[in-house]
């Protein structure tokens, strides 16, 4: 009998079924110094740092997702500009999801987020962070900056949504910022100086929430920087494509890409 089992477990450890944990359910960050691995869409993180439920100029939305893990970097970044926010605008941020305790590939809801250099950060300001959490329900997402058809700003675009990607672009750390095309089209007609405009990345969705993508950090020589973004401002043909009728209907299924193979460091945070 026990024979028959060692050759079961054999069997199966070899054979490839064994299905590996989920990142999602791992509640606790991997001990020893931070570091960003990999990459945003295939990483991991050592050492991740949780976001406070709040600080000064931000809160923090929807904790029970436990995606409010990031390198120390990425915190650093949501309290400065948090403290920005709060000190220009005397309102806070409304931060969204960062990664997982041990970063990886989440069940739901993005591909990247995978490192702890991702943050995404809803547009709308709040004037009453106390209790923000609970206005705001998984149901319940603040408000789009663009309009339904997708070309205009909406009512809730303002001067302070623009003080906000001003502020996260111009920050050394960053190095891009995913926002739908509307808003970047918006900024490119209205910006007097648009050089700050290289980091936003146009990008499906991020209507409501911008999404920032920090540099690999110093202490993480094992993060794989996406590519450089071209040169310039970007508000050229290749913004415009977005408004394009291939890019508003694209064809459905045609690229199914392979998961790529998991950095060997990440295999070992799931042990
Ligand atoms: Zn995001």
């Amino acid at each position: 009998m026990k024979k028959i089992l060692s050759w079961m477990l054999l069997f199966s450890l070899t054979s490839g079924t064994a299905q590996p944990i989920p990142w999602s359910k791992i509640r606790t960050p991997a001990p020893g110094p931070a570091a960003s691995i990999g990459s945003a869409a295939n990483g991991c993180i050592q050492g991740a740092q949780p976001l406070p439920a709040r600080g000064t100029g931000f809160v923090s939305l929807r904790r029970h997702r436990n995606r409010y893990y990031g390198h120390p970097q990425t915190i650093a970044f949501i309290r400065d500009l948090g403290r920005a926010v709060a000190q220009h605008e005397g309102a806070s941020l409304l931060i969204g999801d960062l990664s997982q305790p041990r970063g990886g590939r989440m069940p739901s809801s993005h591909r990247s987020h995978q490192n702890g250099l991702d943050v995404d950060i809803w547009f709308q300001l709040t004037h009453r962070p106390q209790g923000a959490a609970r206005r705001y329900p998984e149901s319940k997402d603040p408000p789009s900056m663009v309009r339904a058809d997708g070309r205009s700003l909406s009512q809730h675009w303002g001067k302070a949504q623009r003080f906000l990607l001003y502020q996260a672009a111009m920050d050394p750390r960053v190095d891009r910022i995913f926002v739908n095309p509307a808003i970047k089209r918006a900024l490119c007609r209205s910006e007097q100086n648009r050089k700050w405009l290289r980091k936003l990345r146009p990008w499906w969705g991020h209507d409501a929430h911008f999404h920032v993508r920090l540099r690999c950090p110093k202490d993480s020589p094992d993060c794989r920087r996406q590519a450089p973004i071209p040169k310039g401002s970007g508000c050229d043909a290749s913004l415009a494509w977005w408004f394009s009728e291939e890019a508003r209907h694209p064809k459905k299924g045609s690229s199914k890409k392979a998961r790529p193979t998991l950095p060997a460091a990440c295999r070992r945070l799931l042990h």
